[in-house]
């Protein structure tokens, strides 16, 4: 499933109400630096020429989309970035979250604005900068194993680990949620699975090095590029979610 526009829906989300998505990538093909094996927008294909919109489209095409829903009555939770891919790597990410919180005061003063990113770009200062200026970032950890993490998120690059994921994590000094989806299933003959107990002693341990205000946890929802996949389901969710509380973090669960 991909977006076809740069301000989309909004969309009832189970996770935050009225959505409104905004989506940085080109609107025909997905852009990520992650080839999750439960990505809703499908695996990567090769890119070519695809064109990521500019800051001033982006600008334009959301306070068009604001106009609109002002004149309809219907006022967004949240403004959220997500969409084709990986938002934190348009080149201007961080311009475009001065723009989108200078329309959200506009238009919607109460509406969040909040930001799913899956890590890889936290390498880059003004990532971390425009990250830090969305009112909630949801930043992605599915396992604190490194096999099991490149097996469930299959990141494009071999330098990306999850040693290096939780120092950058940690550059948040609390101030971020951490998302996990659990899962099991196999792909490529391996065997899938992020809800063993060495697994979640392992998250449990990762969770209180990076320290976040809170925890989201969630599982499959939507069709899936690997078939094998089992959905977690809300009583197993709400046991893991029980072993990180009796730790001390807020969890949340969205199943
Ligand atoms: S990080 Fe998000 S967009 Fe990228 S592959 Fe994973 S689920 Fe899809």
């Amino acid at each position: 499933m991909l977006f076809n526009q740069i301000a989309y829906g909004p969309i009832h989300s189970r996770r935050f109400g009225c959505s409104l998505g905004i989506n940085l990538m080109p609107a025909d093909v997905k852009i990520c630096t992650f080839n999750c094996i439960y990505c809703e927008c499908g695996f990567n294909t090769k890119v070519h020429n695809a064109r990521i919109p500019s800051r001033d489209e982006i600008r334009n095409a959301l306070e068009s989309k604001l106009e609109e829903l002002k004149a309809q009555g219907i006022c967004p939770d949240v403004l959220t970035f997500s969409g084709n891919g990986e938002p934190t790597l348009h080149p201007d990410f961080d311009s475009v979250m001065d723009d989108t919180i200078d329309l959200r005061n506009r238009y919607f003063p109460q509406a969040k604005v909040t930001v799913l990113t899956n890590s890889t770009q936290l390498h880059r200062p003004e990532v971390i900068r425009g990250l830090l200026k969305a009112d909630n970032r949801l930043l992605k950890f599915d396992s604190a194993v490194e096999r099991t993490m490149r097996l469930i998120d299959q990141p494009v690059s071999k330098n990306f680990t999850v040693v290096k994921l939780i120092e950058y994590l940690q550059h948040f000094n609390g101030n971020l949620t951490i998302q996990t989806i659990f899962l099991r299933g196999s792909y490529l003959g391996n065997n899938i699975d992020n809800t063993t107990p060495e697994e979640i002693s392992a998250w449990i341990d990762a969770l209180k090095q990076i320290r976040p205000k809170n925890v989201m946890i969630y599982a499959i929802d939507r069709a899936t590029p690997v078939r094998e996949l089992e959905k977690i389901n809300k009583t197993e969710l709400e046991c893991i979610a029980g072993l990180a509380r009796k730790e001390g973090f807020e969890v949340s669960v969205a199943s």
